[in-house]
């Protein structure tokens, strides 16, 4: 099918080559591009009268927070460019991130530290009488992402500007990001995220390279010119992507990477067919169809929604962006058989996988490739990153679903399978078993598409997240295909970024860090060991304290806010803020608070230490019991809350609508980390590392990276509770009976009564039946079995808590042994051990004023 004139156009507009004429020459300074605080005002002033429209009267916060951005965003912009062009000259090697979801938090904080403009706007506007922090305030948080998976894409994208590595993000402009939760009664209710009503200043659309996407339809044989069996996909329906891109600045360089998104649009060509058969008001409808695709983002978080719509996302981005980097790389280097040499691609989970399928038929039928030969280039250039252990958040799509969608892209998998099984067949003769287990296609009732599979037989290199879930990889959820191709398995334990999560977070606490050890520590997080040296002073110490009190002071601010709850900032901040989740074990927590309350209501004069519990974080819309724990922890609340034999020594506090903004707050004012999850259940957690690099210390179990943490921080600054791996297998082995426990443990039969008797419910007797039905009957993740242990432990954080001068050492030293859980590492590693890529520096400095490449980007 030929695309339509103005398809044409666009793809001629990316193609052809105009001389640089001399206006295109001239070296773009001034208002737009000077960095001192005189021009910075006027860059204001000006983008407010002419970006915004507005004078003196009428420019709202927003209009300056809009003025701010813009301002900022010009000097980005020549990063940008200079940027792409350097990388082009070099014809530098690239990562290609693809993820369905970038939880980026607000840009405009961020861009101006990593500019390091942040006190110099501060000032300027301070003069004129604003408050950049209450502008920051009125950004709206692009919620592209559910929870953790999304946010260690985004604190990589961080990671790899800095680290001046040629990347690129790749993902999906959801028209609604993460839904808005308000709880109403204790219970959780959605509000539909409008994150771009009020535009948005970061992201430029690039219509000149819009790409098609096909769907649905059949496939047709035919003989090429050269005899050779082809196979044509004749699709049914072909969608438009518009990429938007946002700019991704390092911190201290002038490398700016771009986050590159995709929206879906309805190509002119369909309008055109009904339009010319007079439906025009159906021409318009068929909008639709298209415009779906990217309208909303699936709130799923480890669990797998099969939905058709979610996998139209998935391919839709996958092929944009695939075909992008074709373009991209067929500009620069004239042919596609240096792809792998060239190009590295990552899958942030199965999410993406299909791309693998989706390359090999670029090549093939779009490039007339060989199959060995394009199998050979596919492998060497995906990787894939495994995020889960949760069987119920594996990727598996009906055959009959994915054909109907992809008709040519299961024929495809259908001949990788063919092809991995015969090799399989030769390694292991007979062994059925070992086939099916390995089959890209799971038979049943239902067959499905395994994209797990073919995420592992179509990469080169297949990474864990933490170094317990590799090896749980390697022994458990993969094994068969670690027995087959051992060399692919490697660990990466995740990280985060120190700009964002302590410099831009935690202002306090990073300038006294700064005031002893300097500034090395931003780019290079083991620098903080070096704050170990004056773990004995006790003005350090005091500093030390007096900053966590006044982080505590804000994050109770946010509590009155948002909760109209006021807590005492002298007791322990408790705090668990992460998605709602079986396995993340927030109930368990909510057995300590109702323990806790049982002594008190026994003993008034209990001598308990004063402790607020913090949580926070979403529940899927549709996981029914992750909601009824958001009502039981609100309802223990309200009870705990008002009970005035409780004194204020206990509070509880759901603070509403978890994001990244909010998180920045909680992670600075926290002092107990709860990282609670059954072990071998969290892939990794990041949370857990913000947490500690903010000086708040854990209590958890032997999952994820806690494991290293605790191996980081010493075992003697950390709260180990609950079984290990091995003791939570041989307890599932053996039978797991929670009613044991129950009968036998009376502070535990108390805290379970008392929600059955109706305390925490008005009465209610069946309220939270859904719970402790789950709990005695089918609970997975062996609550009961942890119980007894965790509130051992929890006695003593408590009495750790009251040496006011030890808690504090281990705070700092919490905080000073992180260095290995930057995202700079974890990138770092990525690079040497999985994309064989090297920086590529960018200058500014020697600003060529040749900008003949500015048309590739
Ligand atoms: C870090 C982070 C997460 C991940 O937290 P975990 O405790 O690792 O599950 C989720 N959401 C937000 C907003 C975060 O910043």
């Amino acid at each position: 099918m030929s695309s339509s004139s103005s398809e044409q156009q666009y793809s001629n507009l990316a193609q052809e080559n105009v001389p640089a004429p001399e206006i295109a020459k001239v070296r773009i300074e001034d208002d737009r591009t000077g960095m001192s605080e005189e021009t910075l005002k006027r860059a204001i002033a000006d983008s407010l009268y002419y970006v915004q429209g507005k004078g003196e009267f009428f420019a709202t916060l927003h209009d300056y927070y809009m003025a701010v951005a813009h301002s900022v965003r010009d000097r980005i912009l020549q990063r940008r460019i200079k940027t792409a062009e350097t990388h082009m000259e070099n014809r530098v090697k690239t990562v290609y991130y693809l993820s369905a979801e970038f939880l980026m938090g607000r840009y405009t904080g961020n861009s101006l530290i990593n500019l390091g403009l942040y006190e110099k706007i501060k000032t300027v506007l301070k003069e004129s009488g604003l408050e950049l922090d209450d502008l920051l305030e009125k950004e709206r948080e692009p919620g592209l992402g559910n929870g953790g998976l999304g946010r260690l894409a985004a604190c990589y994208l961080d990671s790899l500007a800095t680290l001046e590595i040629p990347a690129v993000g790749y993902g999906i402009r959801y028209e609604f990001g993460i839904f808005e939760q308000v709880i109403r009664n204790g219970w959780q209710v959605e509000n539909p995220d409008k994150w771009l009503s009020f535009g948005n200043a970061w992201e430029l659309p690039l219509p000149e390279y819009r790409v098609e996407v096909k769907f649905g339809g059949h496939t047709e044989v035919y003989d090429d010119r050269n005899g050779r069996y082809q196979s044509r996909w004749v699709p049914q329906q072909k969608v438009s992507g518009v990429p938007y891109d946002t700019p991704v600045p390092g911190y201290g360089v002038d490398t700016v990477n771009i986050l590159r998104l995709w929206k879906a649009e309805a190509t002119d060509e369909f309008d055109l067919q009904a339009f010319n058969a007079g439906d025009y008001i159906g021409a318009v409808g068929s909008q639709m169809f298209s415009e779906n695709i990217s309208k909303v983002l699936y709130p799923n978080d480890d669990t797998m929604q099969g939905k058709e719509l979610r996998l139209q996302q998935q391919y839709f981005f996958v092929s944009c962006s695939l075909q992008d980097i074709l373009r991209r790389h067929q500009q620069i280097f004239k042919t596609i058989d240096n792809l792998a040499e060239k190009a590295a691609i990552q899958l942030n989970d199965t999410h993406p996988s299909v791309g693998i399928a989706e390359l090999m038929r670029l090549l093939i039928d779009e490039h007339q490739m060989s199959w060995d030969k394009a199998w050979d280039i596919t492998k060497n250039t995906f990787a894939y990153t495994n995020h889960t252990l949760l069987p119920e958040a594996l990727e598996k799509w009906p055959v009959a679903l994915f054909g109907r969608l992809l008709p040519r892209h299961l024929e495809i998998i259908y001949e990788i399978n063919f092809r991995f099984l015969a090799e399989v067949r030769r390694r292991y003769p007979g062994d059925l078993e070992k086939i099916s287990r390995l089959s890209l296609i799971e038979e049943g009732d239902e067959r499905k598409v395994r994209m797990a599979h073919l995420a592992c037989v179509g990469s080169h290199k297949i990474n864990g997240v933490a170094a317990l879930h590799t090896e749980l990889l390697k022994k458990d959820v993969l094994h068969d295909f670690y027995e087959l191709f051992p060399e692919k398995f490697i660990n990466k334990t995740n990280g985060v970024t120190p700009r964002r999560w302590l410099l831009l977070g935690n202002p306090r606490l990073a300038r006294l860090i700064t005031d002893k050890i300097g500034t090395d520590w931003i780019k290079n997080l083991d620098e903080l060991r070096k704050l170990e040296k004056f773990i004995d002073d006790k003005e350090f110490q005091q500093n030390w304290r007096d900053i966590k009190q006044a982080n505590k002071q804000e994050l109770a601010k946010l509590i009155q806010k948002s909760n109209g709850i006021t807590v005492d900032t002298n007791s322990l901040f408790d705090v668990q803020v992460k998605r709602l989740h079986e396995y993340k074990r927030q109930l368990l927590n909510a057995f300590h608070i109702i323990t806790l309350y049982n002594e008190i209501k026994k003993n008034p004069q209990a001598d308990i230490l004063p402790r607020t519990f913090i949580f926070a974080g979403k529940a899927a819309p549709g996981y029914f019991i992750a909601k009824l724990i958001i009502k039981l922890i609100n309802a223990v609340g309200s009870v705990v809350n008002s009970d005035t034999d409780v004194a204020g020594r206990l509070k509880v506090a759901f603070i509403p609508n978890y994001n990244v903004s909010s998180s920045q707050f909680i992670y600075a004012g926290a002092e107990l980390s709860e990282q609670i999850s059954t072990a071998g259940k969290e892939a990794s957690g990041t949370g857990n590392m913000k947490f500690a690099l903010n000086g708040a210390l854990t209590i958890g179990t032997l999952d994820g990276a806690n494991v290293e943490i605790r191996e980081e921080v010493g075992e003697e600054n950390f709260f180990l509770c609950g079984l290990t791996t091995p003791e939570v297998y041989e307890l599932k082995a053996k039978g797991y009976n929670p009613r044991s426990y129950y009968e036998s443990n009376s502070q535990l039969k108390e805290v379970i009564d008392l929600i059955a008797c109706g305390q925490f419910s008005d009465g209610d007797r069946g309220l939270f039946n859904p719970l402790l039905d789950s709990l005695f009957n089918q609970d997975r993740f062996m609550l009961f079995a942890d119980y007894q242990s965790y509130i051992d432990t929890q006695a003593k954080v408590s009495q750790a808590y009251r040496n006011k001068e030890n808690w504090t050492r281990m705070s700092i030293l919490n905080s000073a042994r992180m260095g290995k859980f930057s995202s700079d590492r974890a990138i770092w590693e990525y690079c040497q051990e999985i994309w064989n890529i090297q920086p590529c520096k960018v200058s500014l400095d020697e600003y060529s004023t040749d900008r003949a490449g500015l048309k590739i980007l």
